[in-house]
């Protein structure tokens, strides 16, 4: 029997595990594996409010795949996906290659979701990508810039962070660390500068405790930011907000965190999908296909209730991981000792500017300031450690 192989989409938390499990797991020879993704780099998706805000250099969130990949064991293509075909065991790519697969893993992360908000996707800025962080910082301090030459356009100076749920208030937390330092710069008058977050639900949060969306938003609002709570946002244009109550809010700078959706390759390749996200069965894999898994934002699990899980980096590591166990169980023919994936879910936490955090761990203990910091920075010390050993850990923490 030739060589099977196994191609895996996308180099975010759920790809990248894959195949750095996949590298170890398996002996050379025993599959073909293959990385196809859209940058020669991964990214540290959950850091990338900082560099957004400029409160960290965007490298640093970039962790070239020559660093934590052996090409000896894997292949790695630069490659955007346009298509997927699950019948023809093919993926096409933009320019045109065609790849085959025996194992197919689809990683391509998400897509913003704009909930059908007119002039949302023309107007506003998310934080997606480490191009997209870099144009949000240039744009922030373009907009000092341009206030310094225009002072009556106090819009320049107005910052709607659309959506106050996890990455909105992390971004909102970076942001308004990074004023101060932006008005000493360009010399501009502090309590000029207006930073919203604008959230559509009845809570900033959502999902959170009370008492830790109570200590966010306290610390926030401390710092500047003005909270509009079950406020939704109704248009976007390229001045500002229009809100549900009809108030609008002049802005050159939307940041839009309101929600995501899985990557629109996987809906347009006709997947079954809910909101661009796959609902795989308990092996990760879709509907319909016994050799196509489906990680990270691109999935769909329920808990126990039936509720749907959030996509997080923390359930797409583990869905990496538990894809890599199984595929090495079906590249040695034991497909018999493949095991369902059960998150093991270690708490959640959310960083609000340097120092400062709040969250909850082993699903009951609160974390409040710089403990809820600390314990944030050591989940992301055993990501790195995971994928890159101690060298990528020094290279990457700062505390
Ligand atoms: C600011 C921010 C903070 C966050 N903080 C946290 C946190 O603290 N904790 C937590 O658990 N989660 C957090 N999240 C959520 C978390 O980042 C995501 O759930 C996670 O990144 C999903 O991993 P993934 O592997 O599905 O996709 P991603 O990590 O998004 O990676 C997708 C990869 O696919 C590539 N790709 C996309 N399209 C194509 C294509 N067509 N062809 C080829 N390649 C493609 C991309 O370049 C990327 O490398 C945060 C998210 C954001 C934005």
């Amino acid at each position: 029997m030739s060589t099977p192989k196994i191609l895996i989409l996308g180099a975010g938390y759920g790809g990248v595990t894959t195949a750095c499990e996949l590298q170890k797991k398996l002996n050379h020879n025993e599959a073909e594996v293959t990385l196809v993704s859209k940058h020669d780099y991964h990214y540290l998706t959950t850091w990338l409010h900082e560099p957004a805000a400029g409160t960290m250099p965007a490298s640093r969130a970039q962790i070239f795949l020559n660093e934590i990949i052996d090409k000896n064991k894997v292949n790695v293509i630069k490659g955007t996906v346009s298509n997927i075909s699950g019948e023809q065991q093919k993926v096409t790519l933009e320019d045109g290659t065609e790849l085959e697969y025996d194992y197919l893993v689809i990683g391509l992360g998400s897509d913003p979701e704009t909930f059908g908000i007119e002039g949302l996707k023309e107007n506003a800025l998310t934080i997606r990508s480490i191009n997209a962080v870099q144009k949000i910082k240039e744009h922030i301090e373009y907009m000092f810039a341009s206030y310094n030459s225009e002072p009556e356009r106090t819009d320049y100076l107005t910052f709607v962070v659309g959506g106050a749920g996890f990455t909105g208030i992390e971004f909102s937390g970076e942001l308004v660390n990074r004023i101060p330092e932006l008005c000493r710069e360009y010399n501009i008058d502090p309590s000029l500068v207006k930073v919203y977050s604008i959230e559509a639900a009845p809570t900033a949060l959502p999902g959170f405790d009370k008492d830790l969306v109570d200590y966010a938003m306290n610390l926030l609002s401390s710092k500047g930011v003005e909270f509009k709570i079950n406020t939704p946002i109704k248009q976007c244009t390229p001045d500002g907000v229009i809100l549900a109550t009809g108030e609008e809010i002049k802005s050159k700078t939307v940041i839009w965190t309101g929600g995501v959706r899985g990557n629109a390759v996987v809906e347009q390749s006709g997947f079954e999908v809910m909101r661009g996200r796959v609902k795989v069965d308990e092996f990760m894999r879709a509907p319909g296909y016994e050799n196509v898994f489906v990680v990270g934002d691109c999935a769909l699990i329920f808990n126990a209730e039936g509720r749907p899980y959030p996509p997080t980096a923390q359930i797409s590591i583990q869905e990496g991981e538990n894809v890599a166990r199984n595929l090495k169980a079906l590249v040695r023919g034991e497909k018999l000792t493949m095991a369902p994936f059960v998150p093991n879910l270690q708490g959640t936490l959310a960083s609000l500017g340097k120092g400062e955090g709040m969250g909850i761990i082993f699903n009951k203990k609160k974390l409040f300031g710089l403990s809820a910091a600390l314990m944030k920075k050591g989940s992301d010390v055993r990501y790195l450690y995971k994928i890159g050993g101690i060298g990528m850990v020094m290279k990457k923490i700062r505390l």
